[in-house]
């Protein structure tokens, strides 16, 4: 089958087998895996920040951060089709009592700094203090779309004025760093720095385009790292000999970082066939990075749950967004035959 439904389905490379059979293990409740170690520091070397922390999910990272930054009662500011507030079953209000601000989404996924400025509240007994604003980069929702550095800035900047705190939804941010390499130039590793250089807390994720089998990383300075290994306990995320699955963790970020360029290309390249498909309309700017969006034509008479059934019978699996709208996303484990194969199929098809 060729899975494009996400970038979730990757399963781990031969090399991260290898290196999970292989890896040395320890206890990490006790802080004694030396395979999670090794990865938590390099994260954090990586991303220019204290220090980092081994998640199981990107959702529990995502959890951990607002519950450290925020006490129940306070108010975090998030977008109207980020992941946090759309896809996280709700937990940062339903386990940790904070108030959820839902902003508009600019096309590219950032939210306009004048939204953000009028939503933080003045000091006044009967409102919740504003504590926290939720970036998410790539973002998810809004087509895999990427913010730039220097948006990134301001909103740290603006962060800073008013005592805030940034915290990042970087599931994806290597792609984002890939992405404004391609338009820019320089290198990917140095890019992700900077777009985390203003946030106080990021979490990226192991287990999408970079291909581990599970797993995320949490961001910070020590002392949120101290706090957040402490909510991770509560939570029920502390795991014992979880070097095994650091160990592909480790591969993932040695040698799947710089390859993302390459998903990019092909989703290019798909897109490009797609279009000139009749009956498929491709949204305007799509793709940014890894991800396709496209509708069915008015005239088309069936809806997307039909057509990807009949996709499925020639072997190739769509994400349904939408009763007339999918969404298609490559990685690793799609090569140039497969892209060609999927163009052939939804041909066939329509
Ligand atoms: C996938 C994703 C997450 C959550 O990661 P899980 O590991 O699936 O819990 C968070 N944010 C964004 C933008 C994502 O795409």
């Amino acid at each position: 089958m060729i899975d494009l439904r996400s970038d979730t389905v990757t399963q781990p490379t031969e090399a991260m087998r290898r290196a999970m059979a292989a890896a040395e293990v320890g206890d990490d409740v006790y802080g004694e895996d030396p395979t999670v170690n090794r990865l938590q520091e390099m994260a954090a070397a990586m991303l220019g920040k204290e220090a980092a922390l081994f998640v199981p999910s990107g959702t529990m990272g995502n959890l951990i951060a607002v519950l450290v930054h925020c006490q129940r009662g306070d108010e975090v500011l998030v977008g109207e089709k980020s992941h946090t507030f759309l896809f996280e079953a709700g937990g940062i209000s339903a386990l940790g009592g904070v108030h959820s601000r839902q902003l508009p989404n600019r096309a590219d996924g950032g939210l306009a700094l004048e939204d953000i400025q009028r939503s933080i509240r003045p000091e006044d007994v009967h409102q919740p203090p504003t504590r926290l604003i939720c970036l998410e980069n790539t973002h998810n929702f809004c087509g895999g779309t990427v913010q730039s550095v220097e948006y990134m800035r301001q909103v740290g900047q603006l962060a800073q004025e008013y005592g805030l705190k940034v915290h990042l939804d970087g599931a994806r941010l290597f792609n984002a760093a890939t992405a404004i390499v391609e338009q820019q130039g320089g290198e990917v590793r140095k890019v992700a720095r900077e777009l985390v250089e203003p946030v106080d807390s990021l979490m990226f994720c192991l287990s999408k385009g970079l291909c581990a089998p599970v797993g995320s990383l949490l961001c910070g300075s020590e002392a949120f790292i101290r706090e957040a290994r402490r909510v991770r306990k509560m939570l029920g995320g502390g795991m014992r000999q979880v070097g095994v699955l650091a160990a592909a963790g480790l591969v993932a970020l040695e040698s799947m970082v710089d390859r993302l360029h390459e998903d990019h290309r092909r989703a290019r390249r798909l897109a490009e066939g797609l279009r000139a498909i009749p009956g498929l309309v491709l949204d305007a700017m799509t793709p940014v990075t890894n991800m396709v969006f496209l509708s069915l034509a008015t005239d088309v008479p069936w809806n997307a749950a039909q057509v990807a059934a009949r996709l499925r019978e020639k072997g190739v699996l769509v994400g349904k967004v939408g009763e007339r709208r999918f969404r298609l996303v490559t990685h690793y484990w799609i090569d140039d035959a497969a892209v060609e194969r999927t163009l052939q199929a939804f041909r066939e098809v329509l």
